[in-house]
């Protein structure tokens, strides 16, 4: 297999344009790289990305070429192979037992990044309750205080 071939076969449009920053909501569409616009026009496919907007269409490698306007195809395929974390040997015939390990690896990754994405919104959501519980304020100093109240002065910052 080419180093083309091994590099697409690991790795998904989804997954290389996320690396790559681009945020993408959850029917796929994305604000496009390739022009100015401020509402999503392109397009993320399981292995292509396609601009409605301007019209760009290009697998992970030619999508990897054009955001960073490498002129050398093997340029391109060593940063994508290495950005993605795949760390192909590309000097070398890879076997089946690589071409499945770095399916793994880019599975992992994507496990974490789910996992990394539920905290996130896990904190969010609890900052949120204990914005909630700060209101709880007393009407006099001689009422009981809310517990909740008081957890959320004392954690409110360091949650923030
Ligand atoms: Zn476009």
């Amino acid at each position: 297999m080419m180093i083309f071939e091994k590099v697409k076969s690991a790795i998904d449009m989804k997954t290389v344009a996320e690396g790559y920053g681009l945020h993408i909501d959850r029917g796929g569409m994305t604000l496009c790289p390739f022009h100015n616009e401020k509402t999503p026009s392109a397009k993320i496919y399981g292995d292509n990305f396609h601009c409605f907007g301007c019209g760009e269409h290009h697998d992970v490698i030619g999508f990897t070429q054009k955001l960073f306007q490498l002129n050398k195809p093997i340029d391109f395929v060593k940063k994508l192979n290495t950005d993605s974390g795949l760390n192909i040997d590309i000097e070398k015939t890879p076997t089946k037992t690589d071409i499945s390990e770095y399916q793994k690896r880019v599975n992992e990754q994507k496990t974490y990044r789910e996992y990394e994405k539920n905290a996130w919104q896990i904190l969010c959501d609890y900052l949120w309750l204990m914005r909630e519980w700060k209101k709880r304020i007393p009407a006099s100093p001689d009422d009981d205080l809310d517990g909740r109240f008081v957890y959320a002065l004392h954690h409110f910052d360091y949650a923030e």
